[in-house]
């Protein structure tokens, strides 16, 4: 049994000094392995693409369910919970979450007892018990789980959000699970739920569906060694690319507006626009450019002008939902007291600033902004912990091709003018949905999200707001003089190459000018080789969700 090695180069940091290697076994199963000499915990994580969009609508959080049955004993370790108790004893914890479309295992224990780790983790994958034994319980500690997620903000907005999916969509369902959804359902229709995790496992779980990450301190001949051996065993059944219906907001689905009551006494508002999918589109990112204008804080921008009236305290755009075949681009817009008063005009200024956006066009010096500052941060990345960064890495290997494993969330390859004019085009009052999310509806609601309870009223737009925001797209109306692209940013460096010191610099102590130019001074001073690297912007804002745990 042996694999193949991707012979090409994978891309990664000019500081990051760890080894890479990428192997596919005889089964399809591909694995990253990662030698990192220095590091002071070892990891792994496994990333089976399947999730809760898999479920069988009698077993709703079923895929969540099965992420739970698998630590419960292997027939290599039968003992319930060994996996997590010898981690527990080696300094290690484990977790596991289930999203949309991914099941994702992974761990971290200390650098001497990986091997034996990985054995425990890669049964999961070979021989689980799935017992009968295990069922009820495991069903009660998924209810647990779902009854403290039930005051949390974060899932009930998630929750509400896909219940407006169109009905026969998999994303309008429940991904947690309880006990009446995996439970009495289905038994009512007499179907038994460890007969059905069973089926789920056979029917999802596939070598050639899952990708592995292993980050240690062994060579990675020795890494190589152990997937081979370890997971070689995993059942491959050459399963195709599960595809969902691209549309789960048709026209009868958006142009709603919500009135939400939440847990926390905060006042929010967001603007939601159902856009193509967006995962495999790595190479252009096209709503990373429009999260960065939509999400711009300087003059000019939605926030700025906002916060000219009192209307915002802060403001976030980006993707919501990025599966691979639908997704959404969602504005949170964060209300002050008095903005709660001005929520029609609040969309109107969001409208103006897109219908702004799609006059103007997409300007390519936006997108070498983002490039080159997208560049910036990767050559300085910063490491993270181990099992993060095995999860993000195998995560994208669903989704890069392999040279790109490390760099493709970072990076900006392409340029691609005509697809971000193409978004721009589904930025649309027709084709959104807003929510209003404050205290101050509380009595005044009509409705019950079915598994959260969480209290709203469900609108269609009014003829007022649809003539307002169809008006202030076309024509700016009282925001056209707030609102403009933001200015080019001049402090972008992009030429990293080191300046030499002349002998009377490096024997000094302080600080002394080496260079000046315009209002540039370059200053020298002695560091160490580590500490030649500037902090990292903060990254763009993205959100996603899934069932932690
Ligand atoms: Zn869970």
């Amino acid at each position: 049994m042996s694999s193949t090695r991707f012979e090409g180069e994978i891309i990664v940091s000019a500081i990051d000094k760890r080894e890479y290697r990428h192997i596919t076994l005889p089964n399809k199963l591909q694995a990253l392995l990662v030698h990192d000499p220095k590091t002071e915990k070892s990891s792994a994580c496994c990333d089976v693409l399947v999730g809760a969009l898999s479920d069988p609508k009698e077993a709703q959080g079923l895929a969540h369910f099965l992420e739970h049955m698998l630590f419960m004993g292997t027939e290599k370790y039968p003992v319930e919970n060994a996996y997590s108790a010898y981690l527990n004893s080696h300094g290690g914890f484990s977790n596991a979450y289930t999203s949309q479309e991914n099941t994702v295992y992974y761990f971290d224990v200390q650098n001497d007892h990986i091997e034996g780790a990985l054995d425990m983790f890669a049964s999961f994958f070979t021989c689980p018990l799935l017992s009968d034994s295990s069922t009820a319980r495991e069903i009660n500690a998924v209810d647990s789980e779902n009854t403290k997620n039930l005051q949390s903000d974060m899932w009930r907005k998630f929750q509400l959000f896909k219940s407006l999916a169109r009905e026969d969509h998999p994303l309008n369902s429940f991904s947690t699970g309880n006990l009446e959804t995996l439970s009495k359902i289905p038994a009512s229709k007499g179907l038994n739920t460890r007969d059905m995790v069973v089926d789920f496992y056979h029917k999802h779980y596939s070598a050639n569906n899952m990708k592995v990450v292993v980050y240690a301190k062994e060579s990675l001949d020795t890494l190589e060694q152990w997937v081979v051996q370890k997971f070689s065993e995993v059942p491959n059944k050459d399963l195709p690319r599960a595809v969902f219906d691209a549309d789960p907001f048709g026209p009868a689905q958006v142009q709603k507006y919500l009135e939400v009551v939440p847990i926390r006494d905060v006042k929010s508002m967001t603007v939601s626009f159902p856009i193509p999918a967006t995962e495999h589109r790595y190479l252009t990112k096209p709503t990373s450019y429009l999260g960065h204008l939509l999400g711009h804080e300087s003059g000019g921008s939605i926030l700025s002008a906002l916060k000219a009236k009192r209307w915002a305290n802060g403001l976030s755009a980006g993707s919501y939902l990025s599966n691979n075949d639908f997704a959404a681009f969602t504005l949170t817009i964060e209300l002050s007291d008095e903005g709660v008063n001005h929520v029609d005009e609040i969309a109107a200024c969001v409208f103006a600033y897109v219908g702004m956006l799609q006059r103007a066009g997409p300007q390519e010096w936006v997108w070498n902004e983002l490039k080159e500052t997208g560049d910036m941060n990767f050559r300085f990345l910063n490491q993270v912990e181990p099992s993060t960064y095995a999860t993000n890495l195998a995560n994208g290997m669903h989704t890069y091709n392999i040279p790109h494993t490390v760099c493709g969330s970072h990076l900006q390859f392409q340029c691609d003018l005509a697809e971000i004019a193409e978004f721009l085009t589904y930025f649309r009052p027709d084709n959104s949905i807003i929510t209003v999310s404050h205290r101050g509806f509380t009595g005044k609601t009509t409705l019950k999200e079915k598994y959260y309870g969480t209290e709203h009223n469900k609108l269609d737009y009014s003829s007022t707001q649809v003539k307002l925001w169809a008006e202030s797209l076309q024509l700016g109306g009282e925001w056209m003089d707030a609102l403009s692209l933001p200015l080019p940013n001049p402090f972008i460096p992009t030429d990293f190459a080191l300046k030499a010191a002349d002998a009377a610099a490096v024997s000094v102590a302080v600080p002394v000018i080496i260079e000046h130019q315009g209002t540039t001074e370059v200053k020298h001073e002695l560091l160490e080789e580590a500490e030649r690297a500037p902090e990292p912007a903060a990254p763009a804002a993205e959100s996603t969700e899934s069932a932690e745990g």
